[in-house]
């Protein structure tokens, strides 16, 4: 950690707050910086754009957005119109997108705090436009147009009628998007159709500047990378596809141990009596659960083994259900006294990835990330 040493009050409140928390999330800024500059480096002569919708993917836009733009970031993307207020007030001099686009009512707003909405369709287009004329000024915005992902995005008719008419555009058009579907399954066929298709749209609005690639999509190749990149998970961590650089893992997540206890072998362990021991085991409760985002689907049964957390060293399987506040882990080959209550055992770090723990719960990395939750004392590293 850089920075001022902190002084003795600082240092003891810190204690303090260590000794209370049942849960410690631990956040490497230093990390999400270093994974922006590789996807930096690797997309140039492209511009590297950073998402920090939801929150930064549950990661804290407060202390990540400052961090990457004190790294060189200058383009940002959020969903909501208020995750973009919150953040305009972070960086003030920063570009930002609201991917979610313009809602009935909330012209004004966007503007006011100089956020580009990303048009999506012929009516958020047509009100935009209608804004910036009652005003007197062209505002930026994105037009996102879809390319086979059928969720936001103007048909491709409304994008080549569009193209024929730029006149109709009321505003100034600052980007042209797509989205990919299917980019971190490689050899997807619907990846090098959506690649033909915004090509080819972006070709009929020469000199705005058009961005397709997400994270999985800027490894895709040259080709995706046009002129702005809009990567999220892979800043924070996110599993890397084959012939990736290297990125950093990003989160630690440590909860503490409440106890440990004998179990005679045939007892079962938790809600619904789902796993029984197979011989006479130790079990540590630890302050862990699904309302910490430790996905109760990555509980273990009898049927199913489920996730691991490390404890003195040793990977240790989960016991039976998790439940909101806590989780049961097989302690039964550490040796004795290696765990004790007020021990931490560490579910997220020391080589388990937020996509190992996904795979166990039958989810992706980012809800992972994203369902973090708010009662983990957070600390930040590397600022
Ligand atoms: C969330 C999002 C991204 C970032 O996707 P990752 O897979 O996290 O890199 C990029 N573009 C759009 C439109 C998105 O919604």
């Amino acid at each position: 950690m850089s920075g001022p040493a902190p002084t003795p009050e600082e240092a003891a409140a810190r204690a303090d707050a260590l000794r209370r928390a049942s849960a410690v999330l631990t956040i490497d800024l230093a990390a999400i910086v270093e994974n922006w500059r590789t996807l930096s480096a690797l997309a140039a002569p492209a511009e590297c754009a950073a998402v920090v919708k939801a929150d930064a993917y549950g990661l804290g836009v407060e202390r990540v957005a400052p961090a990457l733009w004190r790294a060189g970031a200058l383009t940002f993307f959020v969903a909501h119109l208020n995750e973009g207020t919150r953040l305009r007030a972070l960086l003030p001099d920063a570009v930002i997108y609201v991917l979610n686009g313009l809602m009935p009512g909330t012209a004004q707003a966007l503007a006011a705090d100089r956020l580009r909405p990303v048009l999506g369709s012929v009516p958020e287009i047509s009100d935009w436009s209608d804004f910036c004329r009652a005003e007197g000024k062209r505002h930026p915005a994105a037009i996102h147009v879809d390319t086979g992902m059928e969720r936001l995005g103007l048909a491709l008719e409304d994008a080549v009628r569009l193209s024929d008419n730029r006149r109709l555009l009321g505003f100034e058009p600052s980007l042209l998007m797509s989205h990919l579907a299917c980019a971190d399954t490689p050899g997807h066929p619907l990846t090098g159709r959506q690649l033909k298709i915004f090509t080819d749209v972006a070709r009929r609005f020469p000199g705005i500047k058009a961005s397709l690639a997400n994270s999985a999509g800027t490894l895709c190749g040259r080709d995706f990378r046009f002129d702005l990149v809009r990567p999220g998970i892979f800043l924070y961590g996110g599993v890397a596809v084959s012939g990736v650089p290297p990125l950093k893992s990003v989160v630690r997540l440590d909860a503490r141990v409440l106890q440990v206890r004998d179990v005679e072998r045939g007892a079962t362990v938790g809600y619904g009596a789902a796993e029984r021991v197979k011989r006479r085991s130790r079990i540590a409760t630890v302050a862990l659960g699904y309302a910490d985002g430790l996905f109760r689907a990555a509980g273990s049964t009898d049927a199913r083994k489920g996730a691991q957390a490390i404890v003195a060293g040793t990977r240790c399987p989960l016991v039976g259900r998790v439940s909101m506040d806590l989780a049961t882990l097989d302690v039964t080959d550490l040796p004795a006294g290696a765990v004790e209550r007020g021990a931490m055992a560490t579910f997220l770090g020391e080589g388990i990835g937020i996509d190992e723990l996904a795979a166990k719960a039958g989810t992706i990395g980012y809800e992972v990330l994203t369902a973090l939750g708010a009662r983990h004392l957070r600390r930040y590293l590397g600022e």
